[in-house]
């Protein structure tokens, strides 16, 4: 049995048989073949060796003729691997001893030479570990080939495991039967892990090299609730965990019977919570786990299909069915956020060497003026089925958003001249995400009639950290004093300017953060719905009193270290029986 840790996207526990997903979306079942099928299994084998061979020198002629030798030499080493007779003779001996598909044998071979590679010093060699897995991916195109399998056609509950996916692959994972998630890379606040979370299924991510350590059909088990997975767990570790599945359950129907109350604090201070959608019908499903209407829409995942952005009718449609899915609650709807780890079909072409620093969010929509304008009209078109508000993304100057509102005026224009009824006064906000806006926080409040703090781009941009970044991820935090500091002036500037604040980033969908926000002021907050029930908890069993000494308390610190024990202390005095 192996423990790997990592860090938790949606807790509870899922056991399953894993299926591994390859970059290019195969997925490698474990599949035995009767003894008589074991000639035919080699015989696949052979020949996608043969073919995977001569694509290999086809693409090497090519490159030699138009790029030259050096370039041409990068494929003699796959080439020469290949071609290894030792190699083959491992796979042909999977094959043989446990009659397995030549797919399975070859996929499980090829992962046994990554880990040698990955465990190797020199990091030249442990870049060859890219190779050996083009390499694989090539041999399982040429073993599959039409027969690749899609997650869409899986027949029972499985776990997945793949290095990464893209938000894309993640916004389809509920159409699957997948019931967890386990992924190399990551970092708490992705978008693939923000996503993830609102699948509401447990997945732990940043896990380094799962995908190349399991093969499909292994039985596994992810721990959302204590950040591990379990690999070859034994027959014990699988009865405690079927125990402790059924905890968790016990404590979801708990929460699930909060769907119905508000969140009130003992001293009767209201505390709306808000949900943070990224596909329209969630908006429905964020009221049925108690919420009080959208916080905040990210309206990019719109934009990121293969078909390219879509029309000004067809973002209606999805706009108007947010509104009406919050059945007359407000929804604030935060303009496309592209750039960065979002790009269009388009943008994929043009890489930038930071994109978290780069044409992204608000710059990228003032430079793309009549994409923002159609998406701009569309919003003005559906404001009129509910109580609707507008915010624009990462915003680092009062021109952004002066521009920005002009372009919204613009299309309210275009929409008067064509006769189509909007709503005029609708508020326009901003997200608070830089520390440029943090600093100028009260020549904002001036200006915009709402705030909403994005803390997951705040924390990257206070602390240096791309948040998308594994390598990093240890120094990014909600708990570093500077964040916390910046939070609480930011909140105690719009209270002094009477606008009204909110927040939501993760921290706000965090039990460990959740005394700490009440206590500097904030009264809404927006999170992931699957979080709603247990912040609810949280705020219905404390006083705004004992919340503001504890934030009193926390802004002393010096050290994370301190911020992160003294909350966790704090709250599991509250919540004696909770994970933190
Ligand atoms: C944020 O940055 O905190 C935020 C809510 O926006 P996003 O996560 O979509 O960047
Ligand atoms: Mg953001």
């Amino acid at each position: 049995m192996e423990i790997l840790r990592g860090i938790a996207v949606g807790s509870g526990m899922a056991i399953a048989e894993a299926v591994v997903l390859e970059a290019e979306d195969y997925r490698i079942p474990y599949r035995s073949v009767p003894a008589s099928e074991v000639p035919a299994e080699l015989q696949r084998l052979d020949s996608a060796i043969q073919r995977a061979i001569q694509e290999l020198v086809e693409q090497e002629e090519y490159l030699r003729t138009h790029l030259g030798r050096d370039a041409a030499n990068v494929f003699d080493w796959h080439i020469g691997v290949l071609r290894d007779e030792r190699l083959r003779k491992s796979i042909e001996d999977l094959i043989r001893e446990k009659e397995a598909s030549a797919a399975y044998a070859a996929s499980t071979i090829m992962r046994a030479y990554q880990r040698r590679f990955m465990q190797m010093t020199d990091p030249l060699l442990v870049e060859r570990m890219r190779d050996v897995q083009d390499m694989e991916r090539r041999l399982l195109r040429n073993i599959l080939g039409e027969q690749r399998e899609d997650l869409a056609h899986l027949s029972k509950p499985v776990i997945l495991v793949a290095h990464d996916l893209t938000p894309t692959q993640t916004a389809q994972l509920p159409e699957t039967k997948v019931v967890g998630v386990a992924l190399d890379a990551g970092a708490a606040t992705s978008h693939t892990a923000i996503l993830l979370r609102s699948w509401g299924r447990p997945g732990v991510i940043a896990l380094n090299d799962i995908s190349t350590r399991v093969s499909g059909g292994d039985v596994i088990i992810v721990d959302g609730t204590n950040q591990l997975v379990i690999l070859n767990p034994t027959e014990a570790a699988l009865e405690e965990y079927r125990a402790k599945e059924a905890a968790h359950l016990r404590l979801r129907d708990e929460l699930d019977e909060l769907k119905e109350l508000p969140a009130v604090t003992k001293d009767d201070h209201r505390i709306l919570l808000y949900s943070n959608i990224e596909f329209p019908h969630e908006s429905a499903v964020g009221l049925k786990r108690g919420s009080d209407g959208v916080g905040l829409y990210r309206t990019e995942f719109l934009f990121l299909r293969p078909e390219g952005a879509p029309s000004e009718d067809e973002q209606y449609e999805a706009y108007r069915e947010a509104i009406f899915g919050a059945e007359g609650r407000q929804v604030t709807i935060r303009t496309f956020d592209l750039g960065a780890d979002k790009y269009t079909q388009q943008k994929n072409y043009e890489q930038e060497r930071n994109p978290m620093l780069g044409l992204r969010s608000i710059r990228y929509s003032l430079r793309n003026l009549d994409l923002f304008k159609t998406q701009l009209r569309a919003i003005m078109r559906a404001s009129v089925h509910g109580k609707v508000r507008v915010m624009f993304p990462l915003l680092i100057s009062l021109m952004e958003f002066r521009q920005a509102k002009m372009a919204l005026f613009d299309a309210m224009e275009d929409l008067e001249d064509a006769g189509i009824p909007f709503q005029r006064d609708l508020p326009i906000g901003m997200m608070l995400e830089t520390p440029a806006a943090a600093i100028q926080v009260k020549e904002f409040c001036r200006e915009v009639d709402f705030v909403s703090i994005g803390s997951n781009d705040l924390i990257q941009y206070i602390l240096a950290v791309d948040r998308g970044n594994e390598r990093v991820s240890q120094f990014y935090s909600g708990s570093h004093p500077a964040v916390l500091r910046a939070l609480r002036d930011v909140v105690q500037a719009c209270d002094e300017a009477e606008v009204d604040c909110s927040l939501c980033g993760e921290m706000a969908g965090q039990l460990l953060y959740s005394m700490f926000l009440l206590g500097i002021g904030l009264r809404n907050l927006s999170m992931s719905p699957a979080n709603i029930a247990e912040i609810k908890k949280v705020t219905r069993l404390i006083t705004i009193k004992h919340a503001q000494k504890i934030a009193r308390r926390v802004l002393t610190f010096e050290t994370e270290r301190q911020v992160n024990n003294y909350l966790r202390d704090e709250t599991r005095k509250i919540l004696p029986e909770d994970p933190l």
